[in-house]
């Protein structure tokens, strides 16, 4: 769990993912024949073969906060970066790229709360000595580490960090593939699926699967969702973004049964991923997404199960060996 805790740790919010990237690619490197980032920033990892392009991609980036402005007091305003919600943030902490540390608070009262209501406090007691540690336009992450809960872990950043561990540890396991294999960590995920829409033009794969978490329905007055926690990955058939292709669920579950692992199938009536990007690729993808089964999505504490991380990485080593 070593590497899963320094890629969730990392500080990379959408738009400013090199450290992420770094971290990556030095994990990458020795298994792949070609490691680079395109013009977006994400990086690209081919596994040079013959026959079909085969690609996976999972996001790298993370949600997090934007400076608006500097009141007087030294309070910031901020928006969002991504999928933030006022009350996941209410008293948490958050940290900028230069290691500058603050608190989101809100005004009055948690009734009716929404982010024009709330700030950040870095500790300064006036605009002056807030505007000597971060300027209008700094971005901050949430600060909450990795933490293991039994078999479970918790921490910021599991979406998609939890999927970028389970991408490079299928690459590094996995012994043969008859493909040319493309395993990408994407940007700008969290901004609208951005960074694989360019990342999967460049690549022109015959199939792609995205890596990402999805919300369960297995805690107290939760949504219909079929997804629990321990159960294995899911093979999601169905979100906002994108439908299965029906090559993309054939090659999924043949690979899911070969691997011997539990899954579960899965039909979200909301969210998306990159799958939604790659599929609307060129003349057209064959896509479709495994799903890390993950609760509290986009707060700073987001829980996966560590057994079901493991079987996601043998569903997609078993992917990658078998091809396309
Ligand atoms: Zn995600």
């Amino acid at each position: 769990m070593e590497l899963l805790k320094k890629l969730a740790e990392c500080w990379a919010p959408s738009g400013r993912e090199d450290r992420i990237r770094t971290l990556i690619a030095s994990e990458m490197e020795p298994y792949v024949t070609d490691v680079y980032a395109d013009s977006m920033g994400n990086l690209i990892c081919r596994k040079k073969g013959n026959g079909k392009r085969l690609m996976f991609a999972a996001h790298m980036d993370e949600i997090g906060f934007m400076i608006t402005n500097i009141d007087d007091n030294g309070f910031l305003r901020f928006t969002n970066v991504g999928g933030i919600s006022a009350h996941n943030c209410v008293n948490r902490g958050v940290v900028f790229e230069n290691g500058t540390t603050g608190v989101i608070s809100y005004e009055k009262s948690v009734k009716d709360l929404n982010l024009d209501k709330m700030y950040i406090d870095i500790g300064a007691s006036d605009k002056a000595e807030a505007e000597s540690k971060v300027s209008v336009g700094d971005m901050a992450g949430y600060s909450e580490g990795f933490a293991l809960m039994g078999g479970r872990a918790a921490s910021k950043s599991m979406d998609d960090r939890v999927g970028c561990y389970a991408l490079i540890r299928a690459v590094q396991l996995a012994e043969s593939c008859p493909n040319d294999l493309y395993a990408v960590f994407t940007v700008q995920e969290e901004l609208g699926l951005r960074g694989a829409k360019t990342a999967s033009f460049n690549v022109e794969p015959d199939l792609g699967v995205a890596i990402d978490v999805s919300m369960v329905g297995d805690v107290p007055e939760s949504d219909h969702h079929s997804l629990s926690l321990g159960k294995g990955p899911g093979i999601k058939l169905k979100d906002a973004s994108f439908i299965i292709h029906p090559k993309a669920r054939e090659f999924m579950l043949k690979a899911a049964k070969a691997a011997e692992i539990p899954y579960q199938l899965e039909a979200a009536a909301y969210g998306g991923t990159d799958a939604g990007a790659i599929h609307l690729t060129g003349g057209g993808v064959p896509a479709g997404t495994i799903s890390i089964p993950t609760r509290y999505i986009h707060s700073p504490r987001e829980v996966v199960d560590i057994a079901d991380v493991e079987n996601t990485v043998k569903l997609v080593k078993q992917m990658i060996e078998m091809g396309i």
